[in-house]
C-alpha cells in the first residue's frame, strides 16, 4: 500500500515530499526503529553492510539447530543430540558463507563454536527441551490489526499444543525476568495479537526461553501473562509510531546507551538530515 503527499511550492524552490508506507511492519523492525531511528536506517534502508557481531551470529546458529530439533518433535524425524549438533554445526559455518564476515578475533570463532555447542546441548539436556509434538514451528503469520495501517507480520519459534508462542533469546547472562518480559513487550504482545487472529486462541501466556552462554550454560524459561487491553493498545500504538515514522523518512540520531555497541558511529557522525530524506529534494 503506497500513499504519496505531495507539498505544495514553498519559497524560492519546490519541495516533493513523498511518503510511502512500509508494506507491513514486524515487531523486530518496530523494536528497531523505535530503538534508534537512524541505525533502522543504517540497516534496512541504505542496507549497509558491516560484519556480523559474534553473537549474532552465534545466535542464528543456536537458533538454526533448535529449528532442526522442534521439526524433528513435530515431524517424526532424528531428534538424537548428535544430529542437533551436526545442524549447529552447518548452521555455524554456513552462515559464515552466506553472511559475510563475523567479526571474531583470533581465538574467538573456536571458542563462539564451542559455547554454541554447549548450549545447544544443555537446552536438549533441560526440562525445556520439547518433550511433546508441537503444535507449529517457525511459523509466519501476517494479519491486519485494528488499530495499524499496514500488516503486522511475525514469525514464532515455537507455538506449544496450548497455543503458547515461544521465542529463544541467546543472551551471555542470566536474565532478569521483569525486565526481560518489559524488553520484549512488543515481540510477545505482537504474538499475541497475530495468534488471535489466525487461530481465534487466546494464548495462556507468552513465553520466552534464554539460553545462556555461562561458563555452566542455563536454561531459563520466562512467562509473561497474555496481554490485556490496555497492553494491545499499547504495541499497536508503538508498531503504528514507527510505521508513520517510516512512512514520513524519519530517520535521526537517538544516542544513548545503544550507542555503545552501535556499528555505524562512523556514519552517525557524518549524518545530516537531508542524507536520510532520500525523495526530499528541491525541484525549482
Ligand atoms: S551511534 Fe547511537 S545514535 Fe548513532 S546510529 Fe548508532 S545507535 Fe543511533
Amino acid at each position: 500500500m503506497i500513499a504519496t503527499i505531495t507539498d505544495p511550492p514553498s519559497g524560492t524552490g519546490r519541495i516533493r515530499r513523498t511518503s510511502s508506507l512500509p508494506q507491513h511492519i514486524s515487531p523486530s523492525a518496530a523494536k528497531s526503529y523505535l530503538g534508534c531511528s537512524l541505525k533502522f536506517y543504517f540497516e534496512r534502508v541504505a542496507c549497509i553492510r558491516k560484519n556480523t557481531p559474534v553473537a549474532l551470529h552465534l545466535g542464528k546458529a543456536v537458533h538454526a539447530a533448535l529449528q532442526v530439533f522442534h521439526i524433528a518433535r513435530w515431524r517424526g524425524g532424528d531428534d538424537s543430540p548428535d544430529a542437533i549438533a551436526a545442524a549447529y554445526e552447518k548452521s555455524f559455518t554456513d552462515l559464515e558463507a552466506e553472511e559475510g564476515p563475523v567479526n571474531f578475533d583470533d581465538e574467538g570463532r573456536e571458542k563462539a563454536r564451542l559455547d554454541g555447542l554447549r548450549v545447544v546441548a544443555a537446552y536438549l539436556d533441560s526440562p525445556e527441551a520439547m518433550k511433546e509434538k508441537p503444535r507449529a514451528v517457525e511459523v509466519l503469520l501476517k494479519e491486519h490489526i485494528p488499530g495499524l495501517s499496514v500488516p503486522l507480520t511475525g514469525a514464532m519459534d515455537l507455538v506449544e499444543g496450548n497455543f503458547t508462542p515461544v521465542d529463544f533469546k541467546s543472551a551471555a547472562t542470566k536474565p532478569d525476568p521483569s525486565n526481560a518480559a518489559f524488553d520484549h513487550e512488543i515481540q510477545l504482545v505482537s504474538y499475541q495479537l497475530l495468534m488471535e487472529i489466525a487461530t481465534g486462541q487466546v494464548p495462556p501466556s507468552l513465553d520466552l526461553v534464554f539460553l545462556v552462554k555461562t561458563k555452566t550454560p542455563q536454561i531459563i524459561r520466562v512467562t509473561s501473562p497474555p496481554a490485556d487491553l490496555h497492553r494491545k493498545r499499547r504495541v499497536i500504538a508503538l508498531l503504528e509510531t514507527a510505521v508513520q515514522g517510516i512512512a514520513a523518512h524519519r530517520y535521526h540520531p537517538q544516542p544513548g546507551m545503544q550507542c555503545s555497541w552501535c556499528q555505524y558511529k562512523n556514519e552517525c557522525m557524518a549524518w545530516l538530515p537531508a542524507q536520510t530524506q532520500p525523495e526530499r529534494r528541491a525541484t525549482g
